[in-house]
Formats: C-alpha cells, sequence, structure tokens
C-alpha cells in the first residue's frame, strides 16, 4: 500500500477551497439596530435571515470571516435524527418531550431542504439514504431488535445480512447493513454561502473580523462592543456553538454547559466513477454502529468525505489522516490506493442530554451545543429564535429548555481524550 497523503496534501478545508470570499460591500454599520447577532456560522444567519425577511434591522458580528467555523468544516451530512437516542430523551423529559425532539428533527431536515429551495442554493443536495454497517454480530443484532423503533423515527429501513450487503457497500469486513433510505448530504461550505447571500440580500449586515468582546443590558435593549466599538440594539442573540469562548461573562457562563470535542475529516483525490461505487455501489453515506463512529460519503461525483476519530487526540493532522484513513482502507479493498488530498480540523459542542438548545440567559437569546447534526439543528433552530423574537410561534420548540449545566465541568473536558479511548476499548472489547 502507498502512503495514503497526497503529495498536494492540504490541511484547509476542501470545501472552501475554491470558493471566493464574500464580496465586500460599501453600507455603513449602523450604531443601532433592532438585533444583532454573535456568530456567522448556520446558525446566526438562519436567525439573521428570519428577522431581516420581517423587516428587522440585523447586524451578524463574526469574529473571522464568516463560515470560517464548524459550519465549512462539517462532513455534510443533513440528517433528520438527534444525536441522542429515544429511550434517553424519554428517559431524561418524558415520552412527549422525546417525541417533539424527534418531530423537529425531521422538521429541521425539511427546513433546511426548503431553503436551499426557495434561496435557490447550489449546494449539491443529494437524497440518496445511509447504510449503517454492523461492527459486530451483537451489532447487527441489536439493528434487528431496534427495526420497530428505526421505522417509527426514520421512515423507510431496510435490514440486509451479511451474505446480500455486497448490494450496499465495498466491503466483507462488517456483519450486515441497515439502509436508511431518507438520509441526504449536502456541500456544507455552499449551503452556507447560499444563506449568507440570501442574508445580505435580505439587507442583513454582515461584520467580520469584528469580534464581540461585551454584551451589557441598558434600560432600553443591550450595549454590544464589536471590533473595539461600541452598537446597541433591542436583542442579542449568542449563536457560537463550539466556538463559544470567553469572550463575554454570557459567554463564559453558557460555556460552562458545553463540552467541546476536537473532531475532523478528510477527502480523497479524485477516483474514477467505477472505483468510487466499488466502495459505495448506490453512492449511499455510510456509517458504522462503532460508539465513536466512522462516517463517508461521495463528495461531489468523483471524491469520498470521511470523518470519524472525534474527540480523540492524534498528534497532527497528517497522523489523524493517516489513522483514519487506513481504517476505511483495511475494510474497503478498492481504497486501498487511493489517497488523502485535505484533511482540517474542528470542533462540536456537546451537551449534558446530547440535544442542541435554544433558551434565554440574561436576557440575551442562544442556539448552542449542535451535537454534531449542526447543519439541519443550528439552520432549523436559528430560524426558531427568529420566530420567537417576532412573537410568530405557535407552539415553543421541544428544544427551547434551559442548557442543562454538566457536572464536574471542566474536567470532562480535559478527560474527554480519556474517555473516548475508553469507549473505543469498550468497543473493542464488547464486541
Ligand atoms: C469535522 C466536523 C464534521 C461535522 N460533520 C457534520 C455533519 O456531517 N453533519 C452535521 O449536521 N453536522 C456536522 N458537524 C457539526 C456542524 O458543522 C456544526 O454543528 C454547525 O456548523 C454549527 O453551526 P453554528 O452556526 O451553530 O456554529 P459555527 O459554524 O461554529 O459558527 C459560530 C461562529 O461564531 C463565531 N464566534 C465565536 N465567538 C465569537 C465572538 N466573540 N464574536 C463574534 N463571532 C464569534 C465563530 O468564529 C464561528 O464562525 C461537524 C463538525 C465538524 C467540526
Amino acid at each position: 500500500m502507498t502512503d495514503a497523503l497526497s503529495e498536494r496534501f492540504s490541511t484547509e478545508p476542501y470545501w472552501t477551497e475554491s470558493l471566493p470570499p464574500l464580496p465586500r460591500t460599501s453600507r455603513e454599520l449602523p450604531n443601532n439596530v433592532d438585533v444583532i447577532v454573535v456568530g456567522g456560522g448556520y446558525a446566526g444567519l438562519s436567525t439573521a435571515l428570519t428577522l431581516a425577511r420581517a423587516n428587522k434591522s440585523v447586524i451578524v458580528f463574526e469574529a473571522g470571516r464568516v463560515g470560517e467555523g464548524a459550519s465549512s468544516r462539517s462532513a455534510g451530512s443533513l440528517g433528520n435524527l438527534p444525536k441522542a437516542k429515544l429511550a434517553q430523551i424519554t428517559a431524561r423529559y418524558g415520552a412527549d418531550v422525546a417525541r417533539e425532539v424527534y418531530r423537529e428533527a425531521r422538521l429541521a431536515r425539511e427546513y433546511v431542504e426548503r431553503i436551499i429551495v426557495d434561496e435557490n442554493i447550489d449546494c449539491n443536495l443529494q437524497t440518496r439514504g445511509r447504510v449503517v454497517a454492523a461492527h459486530s454480530e451483537r451489532a447487527y443484532a441489536k439493528l434487528e431488535a431496534s427495526l420497530p423503533t428505526f421505522r417509527q423515527t426514520m421512515g423507510e429501513v431496510e435490514l440486509l445480512n451479511s451474505a446480500r450487503q455486497s448490494a450496499e457497500i465495498g466491503s466483507d469486513a462488517f456483519h450486515g447493513v441497515l439502509v436508511v433510505k431518507s438520509s441526504a448530504t449536502l456541500q456544507p461550505a455552499l449551503f452556507h454561502r447560499g444563506l449568507a447571500h440570501a442574508a445580505l440580500g435580505a439587507g442583513v449586515f454582515l461584520a467580520e473580523q469584528r469580534r464581540v468582546t461585551d454584551i451589557s443590558r441598558t434600560n432600553y435593549g443591550f450595549e454590544v462592543v464589536a471590533g473595539g466599538h461600541r452598537y446597541t440594539s433591542s436583542e442579542v442573540i449568542v449563536a457560537t456553538n463550539a466556538e463559544t469562548g470567553r469572550d463575554t461573562s454570557i459567554m463564559r457562563t453558557l460555556r460552562r454547559r458545553l463540552t467541546i470535542v476536537p473532531a475532523f475529516a478528510l477527502v480523497t483525490e479524485e477516483m474514477p466513477a467505477d472505483q468510487m461505487r466499488a466502495v459505495l455501489p448506490h453512492l449511499r453515506s455510510f456509517s458504522d454502529t462503532l460508539q465513536i463512529l466512522h462516517y463517508m460519503a461521495p463528495a461531489g461525483d468523483k471524491r469520498l468525505v470521511v470523518s470519524g476519530r472525534a474527540g480523540r487526540s492524534d498528534r497532527d493532522l497528517r497522523t489523524k489522516a493517516r489513522r483514519l484513513f487506513g481504517f476505511f482502507q483495511t475494510r474497503f479493498p478498492a481504497l486501498r490506493d487511493a489517497r488523502v488530498s485535505h484533511c482540517w480540523s474542528g470542533t462540536f459542542a456537546l451537551t449534558d442530554d446530547w440535544i442542541p438548545h435554544i433558551g434565554v440567559e440574561e436576557g440575551v437569546h442562544y442556539m448552542l451545543g449542535c451535537c454534531g447534526v449542526g447543519v439541519p439543528m443550528s439552520t432549523y433552530l436559528g430560524h426558531r429564535i427568529g420566530l420567537k423574537i417576532l412573537g410568530e410561534e405557535t407552539q415553543a420548540s421541544a428544544y427551547d429548555r434551559p442548557l442543562p449545566s454538566i457536572p464536574y465541568w471542566p474536567a470532562n473536558n480535559i478527560f474527554l481524550p480519556a474517555a473516548v479511548r475508553a469507549l473505543a476499548l469498550r468497543d473493542r472489547l464488547f464486541r
């Protein structure tokens, strides 16, 4: 096997490589607006778009370039499920809330699809479905036992045993597969860029490289310091997800309710169409049943995007890329001579209950804790905050509940790599 890394290996996200910067506008930033949004990812842009379409004046302050956060770094899976299992949510909040959380996860996916059509966003949306491969006999038996729940939560699914799985994956290293027909993928940076254009078109002020360093209450609303200048607004929304730092007192408070998980993704060099089909015959996305799962999907017609090993503290991106892609190369013979052209890092934010939250803290709205499903959830929940501010919600969102505190924070962040190693070991020992 040759080295898994291309000679032109890059540590920048593949998705943004040929994306020109957003056009600069000559519009001067107003000092006072209806709403200030902190963070220019999916959540911030989606909130801003909803509000601007209702004639609110909105500034989005972004510390770096708009889209530099996770929104242009993801693997592009557009699912319709939360990370938390139905049983977990039921145990914590009851069956009614669990049902609503799942129902709204489907709405989130539909909302993204609608916005792609309405805003004419060209982001390579593909609805080819997902193959979930059992890593052991036991995992297959669990998939089989859970089929009624899967049908209830995922819609059309099909289970194929190991003798039939070659119809779906070019690997005999797994113990059967579940095919989920509804799963989709998109090009995350193009989707983000489409949202940015829509927001600009609706009159939103996008202020790049303006880090928000203070948010304080006034008699009339809020005063916000961004890039060293003062601005006032009636409402403020914090939409900084895993990038929530110690910039302001409210962000410090909210950050303590998040576990920040290092994650990364890679993309292969171009390969012929028959090689792609030898790996994934129907070009569906792929994931396995391990606790720290592995994911792979077509990235356009000629490449594959891969992610996994989230939370692992590998030395550097080259090491990460070799280890992660090595996992796939040993299981998919058609990938033996394929090589990785890009591998980049990012972070995602986990909450204590593994569902994203919107809420209000000291009068400031927030959308945080996307739990790795932010493509649909950040976009949808950003929109929901917009509706809430406009007073247009007919029913409160099931995700609108205070971010729970995390026991032993920040120890959970410090010991995260060890906890992830323990989960991986558990996968190996109790197959
Ligand atoms: C490697 C990887 C793979 C992933 N794969 C998937 C996937 O396949 N499917 C999926 O659904 N999700 C995936 N995710 C998660 C998804 O990308 C995120 O949940 C989503 O992008 C979060 O969007 P956001 O708008 O909430 O946050 P972000 O896009 O992170 O935006 C937050 C922004 O806030 C800005 N900011 C922070 N502090 C300040 C400040 N003080 N002032 C101004 N601006 C500030 C940051 O610069 C950043 O741009 C993945 C994430 C990673 C890292």
